[in-house]
């Protein structure tokens, strides 16, 4: 099989992090917020303590991060966003108070994303180009409203294993799937409200991910985990993690890179006309 990869390599690999610390407990039951602290002060375990496991577990492997952050969590933890980029690490947009798009109007979600951009500026300088959507759901207008507005590349879609070009009336969109599969959240979040499922094997999750990866690897697409600091920061899932460094570190040819570095890698391969080119699908079922 042929590669698409630079220098031949047969897979990318992006390890990213959705950083969510406790942004989205606000907007998700603003009741509980107020009143209690249980759930709030487990989620900022992830920009206390997790992050700073996880920095150094990529120092120890010499593996890029992408560090997806609501800019609620960066402006509270302005220590960490600093870390994270001194280590050469890539940071993203991923909204203000982890609001998922489907409750926000138009006006509403273009504010958020406006705001978001100003607190990274303020922050460090410069704008993240990449973004991944709270929750992964984006509203039929989003990707538009995300070219509108600078953005180059998302990360919330799930129909294919390689990136691709979504076209909006203001221009493609560079897309980088990903699945709930490959979420540490579905197999490990467990908080009151969820008490009753149970959490999963970490040596099941394993064979999970590098079952997908094999897959990825044989088919040279783009495996992209997403983990969460607050989740999978714990020991026993760091542990999986490693395993699965350790197992990918063992065959040739693996590109460890960012999204953002995929994000360029595919802008350059939509001007040469190598990036596939696709559409949403209809509003309405197609009459035929
Ligand atoms: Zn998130």
């Amino acid at each position: 099989m042929s590669s698409i990869w630079p220098n031949g390599k047969r897979v990318a690999v992006c390890l990213s992090w959705d950083v969510d610390g406790e942004s989205a407990q606000y907007v998700r039951f603003p009741d509980r917020a107020r009143n209690q602290l249980s759930e709030l002060h487990q989620r900022l375990y992830g920009p206390q303590v997790g992050i700073w496991k996880v920095l150094n577990l990529l120092k120890e492997y010499e593996v890029p991060g992408t560090f997806y952050i609501p800019s609620y969590t960066a402006k509270l933890h302005p220590d960490m966003v600093e870390a994270i980029l001194n280590d050469e690490h890539t940071v993203g947009l991923h909204g203000h108070l982890h609001h998922s798009l489907d409750q926000l109007t138009r006006e509403e979600e273009q504010a958020v994303l406006v705001k978001s951009q100003e607190i990274f500026k303020e922050l460090t300088g410069s704008v993240p180009r990449i973004f991944r959507s709270p929750s992964w759901e984006l509203n039929r207008w989003s990707p538009e409203l995300l070219v509108q507005h600078g953005v180059v590349s998302d990360s919330s879609l799930m129909d294919d294993e390689v990136p691709y070009a979504l076209e909006t009336p203001r221009g493609p969109l560079i897309e980088i799937p990903i699945q709930w599969l490959l979420d540490d959240a579905e197999h490990w979040n467990h908080h009151r409200a969820n008490r009753d499922k149970a959490i999963s094997d970490p040596d099941a999750v394993f064979r999970l991910w590098s079952t997908e990866f094999d897959g990825y690897y044989a088919t040279g697409g783009c495996f992209v985990l997403t983990l969460h600091p607050f989740i999978s920061g714990r020991w026993a899932y760091m542990a999986v993690l490693e395993r699965l460094i350790k197992y990918i570190r063992s065959f040739p040819g693996v590109w460890w890179t960012t999204l953002d570095e995929v994000t360029g890698w595919s802008v350059d391969r939509l001007a040469q006309n190598q990036l596939p080119i696709r559409q949403s699908p209809a509003p309405e079922p197609l009459d035929f």
